[in-house]
């Protein structure tokens, strides 16, 4: 049975349980590696915190900052037709033994960097599919989200089905700030997969011709490197131009993610 939960009326607040840092590592049982679209990218089938290649580096040089370090596994990768290249897209971030949060301190109950933790913990509870939608909806498995349906329905069990009577634009009002940010983050997610998807299509290798035991014949590169690599490798004009185009879309995104989560950080102090 699905239940219709109108939650519209409320506003969230984050009860700071940690659940959300605590619970982070899941696993898929799709081998080494899955092919679950369309055969073109591969996905590591431990997700844990998503990491866009756009957010690698920033991340990297601030947790500096506070003494630590994370190892990043690639999530998405593309694969080239032509050349045994391919390049990230997105990481996981490595996690404890127990599946939690590498920066989550437990005695203390909190994150240790905080201030600069990824974006997708500042868009929490809300997601969404990036090739599959643009809707953001809330994680019923969120303590604070699950307050929320309770007070509606408090006969709701825990791991019941719920969908969301309501438009998207009272779903930002219930989440102010998360919903602010993961907006603009899945459309440009989803405005840059469709770049790579409609005008790189070609460059990719099928599912067929792309089997685990051929993914370690591939040298994988960060998305920077890639575009070094193919500004001298690619001799095809129409794939270079291509690449030049998606180059340039990278560098507006990056600034206009920069400029949202300035605006974030500064409407949190
Ligand atoms: S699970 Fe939800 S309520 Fe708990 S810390 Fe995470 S965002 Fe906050
Ligand atoms: S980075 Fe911080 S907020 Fe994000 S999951 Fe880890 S401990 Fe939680």
């Amino acid at each position: 049975m699905i239940h219709s939960v109108d939650i519209s009326d409320q506003t969230f607040n984050c009860v700071k349980c940690g659940n959300c840092c605590y619970n982070v590592l899941r696993e898929h049982n799709t081998g080494e590696y899955g092919y679950n679209f369309r055969g073109e990218l591969v996905l590591n089938p431990k997700t844990s915190l998503t990491i866009l290649y756009n957010e690698k580096y920033e991340l990297k040089q601030n947790l500096l900052k506070f003494d630590l370090q994370a190892r990043f596994y690639p999530e998405m990768v593309f694969f080239m037709k032509d050349y045994p290249y391919g390049f990230e897209y997105s990481y996981q971030l490595g996690v404890k033994k127990k599946k939690y949060c590498l920066f989550y301190d437990l005695s203390k109950r909190e994150c240790k960097v905080y201030p600069v933790r990824p974006i997708i913990c500042r868009t929490y509870p809300l997601g969404c599919n990036a090739f599959e939608g643009s809707n953001l909806l809330p994680e019923a498995t969120c303590t604070g989200v699950k307050e929320m349906i309770n007070q509606v329905d408090p006969y709701i069990k825990e791991g019941e089905l719920v969908y969301y009577p309501f438009s998207q634009n009272q779903m930002a009002s219930v989440f102010r700030s998360e919903f602010f940010l993961g907006a603009n983050i899945i459309g440009f997610t989803r405005w840059e997969l469709k770049i790579i998807l409609d005008n790189l299509g070609s460059m990719f290798l099928d599912d067929k011709s792309v089997t685990p035991s051929r993914v370690s014949d591939y040298t994988l590169l960060n998305f920077q490197e890639f575009l070094g690599w193919a500004k001298v490798k690619i001799t095809d004009k129409h794939q270079k131009l291509t690449i030049q185009l998606f180059s340039q879309n990278l560098e507006l995104g990056k600034q206009h993610f920069a400029e949202q989560l300035v605006n974030l950080v500064s409407k949190k102090k």
